[in-house]
C-alpha cells in the first residue's frame, strides 16, 4: 500500500467510526499558518494558486495524513458567502477582510434578497476557477482535491444581516429569520456542489462552520439552525462526507447536532473530549480538540505530545477518533510542535488502544 493509501484509508475508517491501523492526525491548517509559516502576505497567498500550492504540497509531502484533513482545497477567505448575496466586501489593510451587512432594513432589503449564484454572484465565480485550477494542476501530479469549506446557514446569516440585529431578529420577527435562513441554506447548497463539480468531483469531505450557531440557546437553534443545516447535509453531493466545525461552546448542541447528519464534528476545547466521547462518540467521528493558541502555540514539543497522549487515550478507544485541533492553527505554532502532534500519534495511537 502507497502512503497515499495508507493516509486515506485511516482516515476514512476514523470517519465510518471503525479504528484504523492507527489515529488519524490532522490539525486543521489554513491560511494564517501557510501565510506565517512562508512569509507569504495576505496578498499573495490569496492572489497566486502557486503560492498556496506550493506551501500545500510542501507540507502534505512531509506529513501525508494531512491530505485529507484539511486537504487540498483552495483558500478564498471567509466573506465569499455572503459577497454572492450581495454584501460589499470592505479590504482593511493589514487586517482580515469582512462583509458590511446587507439586509440594513427587513422591511425594504430582505424582498430583495436571492441566493446566490456560484457561477455569476460575488466573489464565487473566482472560487470555482481556483477550484478547477487546482484540480488540474493537482492532477498532473497524482494528487486530488480532498476536501471543501463552507460557512453554515447561521454563520452566513449573522454576517449578512449584522451579528446584533440577527440575534434581536429572532425575538423581534422570526418569520424573518426564517427567510433569511432559507436562503442563506440554498446558497450554501449550491455553493456546496460548485466546489464539488469545479474541484472535479474528488472530495471525500466538505466541513461547514456554525461557530454562530453557540450563540443560540438549544431552543432557538432547534427552530432556526437545525433543519437548515438538516437540509445543507442532505443536498451534499452523494457520497460526501459532512463534518460540522464549531469550535465554540457546544455542549448545550452536540447531541443536536447529530440529526444534522454530518458524520464528525471539530469541536472547542472546553468541552473535554472524553465527555464527547461518552455523549457522540458511537454516533459522529471526533475531530479534535487540541486549542490552538494554548500549548499547541506556547507549549513545547513534550507538552504538545503529551496532551496528544492524553487525547488519544481518552478517544482512541473503538476509533472514530481523528487527532486534530479544535480550530485553525493560528501561524504563532512551530512546526515542532506539529512534529509533536504527530510522533503522539505514531507513538501511542496504534490500535488496539485501551483507554
Ligand atoms: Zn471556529
Amino acid at each position: 500500500m502507497t502512503t497515499q493509501t495508507a493516509a486515506r484509508e485511516r482516515f476514512l475508517a476514523a470517519l465510518n467510526l471503525q479504528e484504523p491501523d492507527r489515529v488519524p492526525v490532522c490539525p486543521w491548517i489554513t491560511s494564517d499558518w501557510f501565510q506565517g509559516h512562508y512569509d507569504l502576505d495576505a496578498a499573495t497567498w490569496y492572489g497566486s494558486l502557486d503560492a498556496q500550492l506550493e506551501a500545500m504540497l510542501n507540507l502534505y509531502e512531509r506529513f501525508p495524513d494531512f491530505q485529507y484533513f484539511p486537504g487540498f482545497r483552495a483558500s478564498y477567505g471567509s466573506t465569499v458567502e455572503a459577497s454572492s448575496l450581495g454584501c460589499e466586501i470592505k479590504w482593511p489593510k493589514n487586517a482580515t477582510p469582512y462583509a458590511e451587512p446587507v439586509i440594513k432594513d427587513l422591511g425594504a432589503d430582505l424582498p430583495n434578497l436571492k441566493p446566490g449564484d456560484p457561477y455569476k454572484d460575488g466573489r464565487m465565480p473566482q472560487v470555482m476557477e481556483l477550484y478547477s485550477e487546482l484540480a488540474n494542476k493537482l492532477a498532473s501530479m497524482n494528487y486530488e482535491v480532498t476536501s471543501g469549506f463552507l460557512h453554515g446557514p447561521i454563520d452566513v446569516a449573522a454576517e449578512i444581516r449584522g451579528i446584533t440585529d440577527f440575534f434581536m431578529d429572532l425575538y423581534r420577527d422570526p418569520k424573518a429569520v426564517h427567510a433569511i435562513m432559507d436562503i442563506c441554506t440554498e446558497t450554501c447548497i449550491a455553493f456546496a456542489n460548485a466546489q464539488y463539480e469545479a474541484g472535479g468531483s474528488s472530495m471525500l469531505h466538505i466541513m461547514v462552520s456554525d461557530d454562530s450557531g453557540s450563540q443560540l440557546s438549544e431552543k432557538h437553534w432547534k427552530e432556526f439552525a437545525l433543519p437548515y443545516l438538516k437540509r445543507l447535509f442532505d443536498g451534499m453531493p452523494e457520497g460526501v462526507v459532512g463534518v460540522i466545525h464549531n469550535c465554540s461552546r457546544v455542549s448545550h448542541l452536540i447531541e443536536l447536532y447529530i440529526q444534522t447528519g454530518a458524520k464528525a464534528i471539530q469541536f472547542g476545547e472546553d468541552l473535554p473530549i472524553e465527555v464527547a466521547k461518552e455523549r457522540v462518540g458511537d454516533k459522529m467521528c471526533l475531530l479534535g480538540n487540541m486549542g490552538p493558541l494554548g500549548i499547541m502555540s506556547n507549549g513545547t514539543p513534550e507538552e504538545v505530545e503529551a496532551a496528544c497522549k492524553d487525547l488519544i487515550q481518552k478517544a482512541g478507544p473503538g476509533g472514530g477518533y481523528i487527532l486534530s485541533s479544535s480550530g485553525s492553527v493560528n501561524r504563532e505554532m512551530p512546526l515542532e510542535n506539529l512534529e509533536a502532534m504527530v510522533r503522539a500519534a505514531e507513538k501511542y495511537g496504534t490500535y488496539p488502544i485501551s483507554g
